[in-house]
């Protein structure tokens, strides 16, 4: 049994002993020059999955986002996105520093979708006052709205409506292939009218690091610009190239067992006064606590070996993933049943 079960993230996955074997064997050359096989089949590979001309590889998501923001806008240029979104909440304010682009941020709803009036309506008609309305950015799985799965009327509704008022289509898919897992429409379809696409190696798909950003061969090309000016040139990276290989073969397609667990996760928290659980579409489960505080319950849930993250003044969040078993959701219950007890919840 674990002494501790980790659901605080599932970038919290350990690289299996196959996926090492992968990495320690991979061939490799300097990707700045272009010529690390492994690092070129892993963005011939994901780009296909995608449905897109190019890829490319790089460090971390918050990378793969700015570089969609860079490419798909000019500074001054306004962005429109989610005000629950990952790249409005949670990547240091990239978009401005650094793409130097102003955010407008429109209401997510629970379901992680915009409206598409509101999306219209933020459009700003030419005018020398305004800055020129470029870009909206979508997340697909959404990652504050519980894991949400956009429908794909949603994504076709809001991808329309963007095109057709002129602006580029940018899709924070870190987690698109738990998206893939739980409506059965692969990821090429989800991502079909986005402009660029990002995701994550480095969550449920079990990698220590890694992501790619996928486009039109141009736009790619000025993606690999923009990487290398942000310090996101690698060189023998194919070590880290192969890891993603393992992982879209084998750790892809079994993404619906964390959503089977996070399901039965979220089922056992419901029998708890304390706890008030989303119905996890996916693999995140967040948590309104009607009783005690986070931060209280944060720390005896840590003391019974079971971690979780504060997702708000009144929420929590669990995520399950490749390193946590039906058996371990069963033994972080077990284990917060008790400490619930303790606490008289
Ligand atoms: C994790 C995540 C990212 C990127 O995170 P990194 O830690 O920089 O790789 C981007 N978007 C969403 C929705 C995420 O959950």
């Amino acid at each position: 049994m674990k002494d501790v079960i980790d659901l605080r993230s599932d970038t919290v996955t350990r690289p299996s002993e196959a996926m090492r074997r992968a990495m320690a064997s991979a061939e490799v050359g300097d990707d700045v020059f272009g010529d690390d096989p492994t690092v070129n089949r892993l963005e011939t590979v994901a780009a296909e999955m995608l449905g897109k001309e190019a890829a490319l590889f790089v460090p971390s998501g918050t990378m793969a986002n700015l570089i969609g923001v860079l490419v798909n806008t000019r500074p001054g240029d306004e962005i429109l996105l989610g005000d629950e979104c990952h790249i409005f909440n949670y990547e240091v304010g990239s978009a401005a520093r650094i793409a130097g682009v102003q955010t407008h941020a429109l209401r997510n709803a629970a379901d992680g979708s915009m409206a598409v009036e509101d999306v219209l309506a933020a459009v700003r008609p030419p005018n020398i006052h305004h800055p020129r309305t470029s870009l909206l950015c979508l997340e697909n799985t959404h990652n504050r709205c519980g894991g949400a799965v956009l429908a794909i009327e949603q994504m076709d509704a809001l991808t329309a409506a963007a095109h057709g008022a002129g602006l580029r289509v940018h899709l924070d898919g870190a987690r698109v292939f738990n998206a893939q897992a739980a409506i059965g429409v692969p990821a090429a379809r989800i991502a079909r009218d986005c402009d660029t696409v990002s995701f994550c190696f480095s969550k449920g798909l079990g990698c220590p690091v890694g992501s790619v950003v996928c486009g039109s061969s141009d736009t790619v090309a000025e993606a690999r610009r923009h990487r290398k000016m942000l310090g996101g040139g690698m060189r023998q990276v194919g070590i880290l190239a192969a890891a993603g290989l393992y992982a879209l073969e084998h750790n892809a397609g079994r993404l619906g067992e964390d959503h089977a667990n996070a399901k039965r996760l979220a089922a056992g928290l419901r029998q708890f006064e304390a706890f008030v659980p989303n119905e996890p579409q996916t693999n995140i489960v967040v948590v309104d606590v009607v009783r005690g505080t986070v931060d209280g319950w944060l720390a005896a849930l840590r003391e019974a070996g079971v971690l979780a993250v504060a997702f708000g003044p009144r929420r929590l969040r669990m995520v399950t993933h490749l390193d946590v078993t039906t058996s371990d959701v069963d033994e972080a219950l077990a284990r917060i049943a008790r400490t619930a007890a303790v606490a008289g919840a």
